[in-house]
């Protein structure tokens, strides 16, 4: 009999886990999640990401690991998607911002995934710009959500994965919401953010770092980001170009604690201006903000965790005094994307666990 197995919640997280989980044939697999691909929602954190892989574990935590065990797949990927050169500017005055903070690893001329990613070099004096200090280049690769998120969970239901809507108030409620109607053997939490409220979980030390993009249809023709800006310690200023016609995000703002889900427009400016600044080829020469051809401004809420992404098992008891196995997957803060498949393989590895004795009977 294969496992039953309920995965809760369709963002990356949760499409990357079911994936994986499916791909070996051996689980009977439902999703279950309160936002879909093709959502465009404040609870929902993957449409917003930009997406691409710059890397911002520190050295020797977890989540190195996570970061260090996604690139391979990602690459794979990207071989049929254009790849992309990216540069990060660092400027001295932004250590210890907000913003400096979050890019602290990403911005060493040593860091850790100079042997992950591919043509890592640092930018000699001659290659930078007016008012950076430093910098380094390496190819990357930019996500555009708006296909990938489907095109994991067409992939999911390729191999048998059953998607449905559904919300939960208690993580063990969702061990009823199994496709085949029996409870399930387990669940996968992957609720992002919600796992703050989510009964069974209440995770009070996740919080959100609001982040605010607009979305143009200008190449800039290379990717870059910079450590820093002069707007406030907690904004932000990087260009992504995604593939396949995904358009040009511009960002943006890591800002703590901040719910509000609707665009600041004074903000949406100084994005506009600094990206442009930053990359000048983003307009015809000559012009500024107004050559800028917007699709959408938009603001998501990236689920930060204290102690970073939380995977893990657990046995959770439901109202009703039944016991659950959970394994979690949340908590991958703003880089949920370059962490995904690490990830879970983490969970993969989790489920195993909890499964073997099951095997043995
Ligand atoms: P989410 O995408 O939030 O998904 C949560 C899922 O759980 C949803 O389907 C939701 O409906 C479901 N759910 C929650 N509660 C319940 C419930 N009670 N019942 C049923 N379903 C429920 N990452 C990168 O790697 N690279 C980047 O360049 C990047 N840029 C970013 C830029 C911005 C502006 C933002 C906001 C984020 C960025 N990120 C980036 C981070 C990335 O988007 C997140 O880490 C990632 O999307 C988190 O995915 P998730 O699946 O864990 O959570």
């Amino acid at each position: 009999m294969p496992a039953t197995i309920v995965v809760l919640g369709a963002g990356v997280s949760g499409l990357t886990t079911a994936l994986l989980l499916a791909r070996n044939g051996k689980h009977s697999i439902t999703v279950v999640a309160k936002h879909m691909p093709g959502d465009y929602d404040i609870e929902y954190a993957s449409p917003w990401a930009g997406a691409n892989y710059l890397p911002v574990a520190k050295r020797g935590t977890p989540s190195e690991g996570l970061e260090r065990n996604t690139w391979p797949e990602l690459a794979r990927l990207a071989e049929e998607l254009p790849e992309a050169d990216t540069v990060v500017y660092r400027r001295a005055k932004d250590a210890g911002t907000a913003t400096g903070d979050w890019f602290a690893e990403l911005h060493k001329d040593n860091a850790w995934f100079k042997d992950v990613v591919p043509n890592f070099r640092v930018l000699s004096k001659s290659d930078l710009p007016t008012g950076v200090d430093g910098g380094t280049s390496f190819t990357s690769v930019c996500i555009n959500t708006a296909l990938y998120l489907p095109y994991l969970a067409s992939q999911c239901l390729k191999h048998g994965v059953v998607i449905r809507r559904g919300v939960t108030s208690h993580i063990a409620e969702a061990a009823t919401l199994h496709h085949s109607g029996k409870p399930a053997d387990l669940v996968v939490n992957c609720t992002g953010l919600s796992s703050l409220r989510l009964g069974g979980v209440e995770d009070s030390t996740l919080y959100p770092a609001r982040g605010q993009v607009v979305i143009v249809r200008n190449d800039p023709q290379v990717m870059a980001s910079v450590s820093g800006t002069d707007d406030g310690s907690d904004e932000a200023t990087y260009v992504m170009h995604r593939a396949a016609g995904g358009g040009c995000v511009l960002g943006g703002c890591l800002q703590k604690d901040n719910w509000e889900s609707q665009p600041d427009p004074n903000l949406t400016v100084r994005i506009m201006k600094r990206c442009v600044a930053l990359c000048p080829k983003l307009v015809p020469e000559g012009k500024g903000i107004e050559a800028l051809d917007v699709v959408r401004v938009g603001v998501g809420l990236r689920p930060m965790r204290k102690e970073g992404p939380r995977v893990e098992r657990e046995v959770v008891r439901g109202p009703s005094g039944e016991e659950v196995n959970v394994v979690h997957n949340y908590g991958h803060g703003g880089y949920g994307y370059q962490t995904s498949y690490g990830a879970s393989q983490v969970v993969e590895k989790l489920v195993g666990e909890i499964l073997q004795p099951k095997a043995r009977l």
